[in-house]
C-alpha cells in the first residue's frame, strides 16, 4: 500500500471541454494551449485524449520538439517564441510556428540560415503591456516580414488583460487590434478561455484556450459547470489518522485553531509539498465521504488536518477530494485566495496520476 494521495485525470472530460470550446467558437481553428506541463496535467496526457485538436501552444521548446518526436502532426505555436537566434534552426526543423514580439526576433530571422521557412505570429500589444510590439507598427512589421524568405506565413495576435473581468473588460484592446489589422487582411489570433465565452467578435482564426480546457470558469461570478465545462483534473487522498481533542486544544503548527469544543479531526496524506497551497485558512472546503468539511489549522508538508466531528463513523481510509469531481477546484481556490492556475499548476512531481 502506497501513500494514498493521487491526481484522477478524466481524459473524456478534457475531450468533452476542446468539443465544447470548438462549439463555442465554430469558425476558428482551436489550439490547445498546454504550456507549463499542460497547466500541470501533463503535456503527452494531455495531447493524447486530444487527438484532432488543431493545434497545441506551448511556451517550453524543447517539450515542442518531443511532441513531433511523439509524432504530433498538427500545428505548434511556441507563445513565446524563440529566446535565441540558434532556437530558430531547431523551430524549421521541428516545424515550429513562433511568436514574435521584439524587434531582436525578426533580425534573427532575417539574418538565419533555415532548413525551411517557418510560420511566425506577429505579437502585438494593445494595452497589457508585457509583450508585444506596439499595435499600430503592425503594418510595418508585417510588410517587413512579408519580405523575409524565412517567413512562411504570418499570423497577427495579441493577449487580452481583463477577458475574465466584464467590469473591465477588451474594448480598449479591441479596438487597438482592429485599427492596426484590419487593413492586413493577415490570419488573427486573440481570444483566451474568457474571450471564448464573452467576446465572439475576438474569435478569428485560432483561439487559445487553456483553463477552460481543463474544466475551470474564467470568470469568478460563473461555475464551470454552468458554462457546461466538465473537470477534468480531481486531487484525491484519504484519511491517514484521526484524533480526538478536547476544547482548548490546538491543531497543527502555529497552533492557529484552537478546538472550541470537543472534536474530532482527521488527518490527510495530502499538504504543500504535493501542491495544496499552504495558505489556504481554516474553512477552506474539503470533500470527504460524501460530504463537505473544512480545513482546520495550519497545512503541512505532507498533511493537513480536517473537520470530522460531525461524522464519528468516519476513520483511516475513508476517502478525500481536496478539489476535482465533487469540490470544484475555482471553490477551493477562492477560499484559498487564488488562482485555479495556481492550482493546477502547483501539482507536485511526487502525486501520481491515474488516468481514467
Ligand atoms: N494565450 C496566451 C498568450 C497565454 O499566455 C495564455 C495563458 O496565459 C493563454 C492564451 C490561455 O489563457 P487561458 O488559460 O486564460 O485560456
Amino acid at each position: 500500500m502506497s501513500r494514498p494521495i493521487q491526481a484522477r485525470f478524466n481524459s473524456l472530460a478534457l475531450a468533452h471541454n476542446y468539443q465544447l470550446i470548438r462549439q463555442s467558437a465554430p469558425t476558428s481553428r482551436v489550439f490547445a494551449v498546454i504550456k507549463a506541463n499542460a497547466y500541470g496535467h501533463g503535456v503527452q496526457r494531455v495531447v493524447e485524449a486530444l487527438p484532432d485538436a488543431d493545434g497545441f501552444a506551448i511556451l517550453e521548446i524543447n517539450a515542442a520538439m518531443d511532441l513531433r518526436r511523439f509524432g504530433v502532426q498538427q500545428p505548434i505555436l511556441l507563445l513565446e517564441g524563440v529566446f535565441s537566434a540558434a532556437e530558430l534552426t531547431a523551430c524549421a526543423e521541428f516545424d515550429l510556428a513562433i511568436a514574435l514580439h521584439l524587434p531582436l526576433h525578426i533580425e534573427w530571422l532575417e539574418q538565419a540560415q533555415l532548413s525551411r521557412p517557418i510560420a511566425v505570429f506577429l505579437k502585438l500589444n494593445t494595452g497589457m503591456n508585457r509583450l508585444g510590439f506596439p499595435a499600430e507598427s503592425a503594418p510595418a512589421w508585417a510588410e517587413r516580414l512579408a519580405r523575409c524568405p524565412n517567413v512562411a506565413s504570418v499570423t497577427v495576435m495579441t493577449h487580452f488583460a481583463c477577458a475574465d473581468e466584464p467590469s473591465k473588460g477588451i474594448e480598449r484592446q479591441w479596438l487597438r487590434f482592429i485599427a492596426a489589422t484590419q487593413s492586413l487582411a493577415l490570419p488573427t489570433s486573440s481570444a483566451n478561455s474568457a474571450a471564448i465565452f464573452a467576446y465572439p467578435q475576438t474569435h478569428g482564426t485560432w483561439v487559445r484556450p487553456g483553463l477552460a480546457l481543463y474544466g475551470s470558469s474564467p470568470f469568478s461570478d460563473q461555475s464551470a459547470a454552468s458554462l457546461g465545462l466538465q473537470t477534468v483534473m480531481s486531487l484525491c487522498s484519504e484519511v491517514i489518522a484521526t484524533q480526538t481533542v478536547a476544547a482548548g486544544e490546538s491543531v497543527g503548527y502555529g497552533a492557529t485553531f484552537i478546538a472550541p469544543a470537543p472534536m474530532k479531526i482527521g488527518i490527510v496524506a495530502c499538504g504543500y509539498a504535493d501542491g495544496y497551497p499552504r495558505h489556504a485558512p481554516t474553512g477552506t472546503p474539503v470533500w470527504v465521504a460524501g460530504q463537505k468539511t473544512r480545513l482546520l489549522g495550519r497545512v503541512s508538508m505532507d498533511m493537513l488536518c480536517i473537520d470530522l466531528t460531525p461524522w464519528p463513523e468516519l476513520d483511516v481510509g475513508s476517502s478525500v477530494e481536496l478539489w476535482g469531481e465533487h469540490l470544484p477546484i475555482d471553490e477551493v481556490a477562492s477560499a484559498a485566495g487564488t488562482l485555479s492556475y495556481e492550482l493546477m499548476c502547483a501539482i507536485a512531481a511526487r502525486v501520481p496520476v491515474q488516468t481514467q
